[in-house]
């Protein structure tokens, strides 16, 4: 059966036909490790995880590499700013190698507790400068770099098709009409691939390098590194959309030049999770973590059900209600499964179970339809279907979801549900502390107790007893 996804790059549905029958390699920008990963990078992780279970599905042997940025991500993604890394590292007192591997941990946890399946490959930005600086000197070589007080920076007008991934109006760009950038840059889009140590201040990550100390341009990890792993040429890179216009279009620009040769086949982008009308960011500091809502007694699998209700290329919006209404359909749903798992102790196939099974896989080929398929698990849970033939098909699709249905077990019957009046009061005390309204944070206490519950605070959020 075919296997379709919309390419970013043509902006159309394409047949995914791999370099090498049978193999795919696979290429995902991972998490800048200065600040937790937010509910919505998550977003991002799961439609990437669901793409890599697609191809497994399909009989496709998967090597599937993700970045640790750890240097370079500088606040602004167009070179401005400090180093998002040195800038957390002050924020929190602490060296940028410790905070590097702390945000790491917690972000392969949070992997771990929505059943993420690992890459084969997590690569640190610094561990491989070496690979880094030999592409801007290969870059170098080939006349695409220009030196500034700053750095070294890499001309786009020299890269014929600049903007295909974008589809950038660059005419409009170089007109200078649309977005202001420093005197020294040649053209608005040109971007650095090693910057300078600042002379009056010490960075805590620096290299020597052939034009002096410094670090990586944060575009360079990742094409470097995906051609060091992958090969020059290789099937799919993924991201959210917002690294179409700057971050994969330099990768390409600098991978493309460089080699000579195409650089990636499919490119993959999954939109964006809003709080309210706007892209939940960590910049902005209003941000979501999954353990906050482990502290607020949802289960990862109520997010999890949350984001798979909508397709990875729908813009989704967050908000409470939405996810008590996925924490209520997700725990019918495993209500009615366990069910059926406690009433038989084998799977069986049938006819029908080949038919659904089709049925499922062309939805998912079909640019990963997963919400149709959330459908037809649902429809299935509640068929006429035998309980073998319907747990059979249960696991087959959890191959997919990831839900893990095969290990879930009844919930233990002191594990009691927090009302949502008591969660609303324990989000509206964190809010007055956030305020320094303690006296108003202790009243809530109070009104939590006299309503027999007990808020405790956690380092991150807070959890909720019975008294
Ligand atoms: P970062 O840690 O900022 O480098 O981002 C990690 C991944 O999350 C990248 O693929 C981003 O494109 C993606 N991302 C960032 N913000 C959001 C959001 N609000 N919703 C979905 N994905 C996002
Ligand atoms: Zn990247």
């Amino acid at each position: 059966m075919a296997l379709n996804f919309y390419n970013t790059l043509t902006r159309t549905k394409e047949e995914f036909i791999p370099i090498e029958q049978g193999k795919v390699k696979m290429y995902c920008c991972g998490p800048t490790v200065y600040n937790y990963q937010h509910i919505g990078n998550l977003k991002t992780f799961l439609f990437e995880d669901i793409l890599k279970r697609v191809l497994i599905y399909n009989d496709y042997e998967v090597t599937h590499i993700m970045n640790i940025t750890d240097v370079g991500h500088l606040v602004s993604d167009e070179d401005e700013g400090e180093d998002k890394m040195e800038l957390g590292a002050s924020r929190e007192g602490k060296t940028v190698w410790q905070i590097a591997e702390y945000y790491t941990d917690v972000f392969k946890e949070d992997l771990k507790r929505l059943n993420i399946l690992y890459p084969d490959v997590f690569c640190k930005a610094t561990d491989f400068i070496k690979e880094q600086i030999e592409m801007i000197e290969c870059l170098e070589k080939k006349g695409f770099t220009y030196r500034t007080s700053d750095g070294i920076y890499y001309d786009t007008s020299k890269f014929p098709d600049y903007g295909k991934l974008a589809k950038l109006d660059i005419e409009g760009l170089r007109a200078g009409e649309r977005v202001e950038f420093s005197e020294e840059k040649r053209n608005p889009t040109d971007f650095s691939v090693w910057k300078f140590s600042p002379k009056d201040k010490q960075r805590q990550m620096e290299w020597d390098s052939p034009w002096g100390k410094g670090f990586p341009g944060w575009h360079l990890e990742c094409s470097a590194m995906s051609i060091k792993f992958l090969g020059n040429h290789f099937d799919i890179h993924c991201g959210g959309i917002d690294h179409i216009p700057v971050h994969h279009t330099n990768e390409i620009a600098q991978a493309e030049a460089c080699t000579g040769e195409k650089f990636v086949n499919y490119w993959l982008h999954g939109e964006f999770l809003n709080m309210g009308d706007v892209k939940m960011s960590k910049s902005s500091g209003d941000f979501l973590t999954l353990q906050r809502l482990i502290d607020m007694k949802y289960d990862p699998m109520h997010y999890k059900y949350f984001l798979l209700s909508a397709h990875y290329r729908t813009k989704l919006k967050f908000s409470f209600e939405a996810l008590d209404a996925a924490k209520s359909g997700y725990d019918r749903l495993l209500t009615n499964i366990l069910k059926i798992k406690n009433s038989v102790s084998k799977t069986s196939q049938s006819e029908q179970t080949n038919s659904e099974q089709n049925k499922f896989k062309s939805y998912i080929n079909d640019d990963l339809n997963i919400p149709r398929g959330l459908a037809q698990l649902q429809q299935i849970v509640s068929s006429e279907l035998s309980n073998e033939e319907k747990l059979f098909l249960i696991y087959e699709f959890d191959k997919i979801f990831g839900f893990g249905f095969k290990d879930a077990k009844d919930k233990p019957k002191d594990d009691i549900d927090i009302p949502s009046e008591i969660l609303t009061l324990a989000e509206a005390r964190i809010e007055a502390k956030k305020n320094k309204d303690f006296k108003r944070a202790d009243e809530i206490r109070n009104e939590i107790k006299v309503k027999g519950f007990e808020v405790i605070d956690k380092k991150e959020g807070f959890e909720i007893k019975k008294i």
